[in-house]
């Protein structure tokens, strides 16, 4: 279905569904692991993911894990607590043979967190302060 890979191209993965639910995430934690002014996250099923070889997991918070490529640092994933059948893949991971298959407009999330130098376009994603209000 989907196919994507770390910047490297050590980590490879491809998937049984199709990506789904995109979210813009300004929180700060994604700012800074993505070095960007906001992560976009693509969710899957964990199940539904199979990688050429595993991401390094770090525990980033006290509610979420996330993983990055050991060799170039590319940022793959984020995993919820309380939703670990559902893994969230980093959007710019998916390789171009694949955009086609992302759903817009997403969701801009955690906006209350977002960088004092960035303005979300006016793209018909919705705009939420936190998760989803
Ligand atoms: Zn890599
Ligand atoms: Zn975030």
């Amino acid at each position: 279905m989907a196919s994507g890979s770390c910047a490297c191209r050590y980590i490879r993965y491809t998937t049984t569904t199709p990506p789904a639910d995109p979210v813009y995430c300004h929180c700060v934690e994604c700012r800074k692991q993505s070095g960007a002014p906001y992560q976009t996250w693509l969710d899957f099923p964990r199940d539904a993911i199979k990688w050429s070889a595993e991401p390094t997991v770090w525990r980033s918070s006290d509610t979420a894990s996330r993983s990055f490529c050991p060799r170039c640092g590319s940022t793959m994933t984020m995993t919820l607590d309380n939703d670990p059948s559902t893994t969230a893949v980093a959007g710019g991971t998916l390789d171009v043979e694949s955009e086609h298959l992302v759903s817009r407009p997403g969701k801009h999330i955690f906006y209350k967190e977002k960088a004092a130098w960035y303005d979300a376009p006016d793209d018909g994603s919705r705009v939420f302060k936190g998760w989803n209000e």
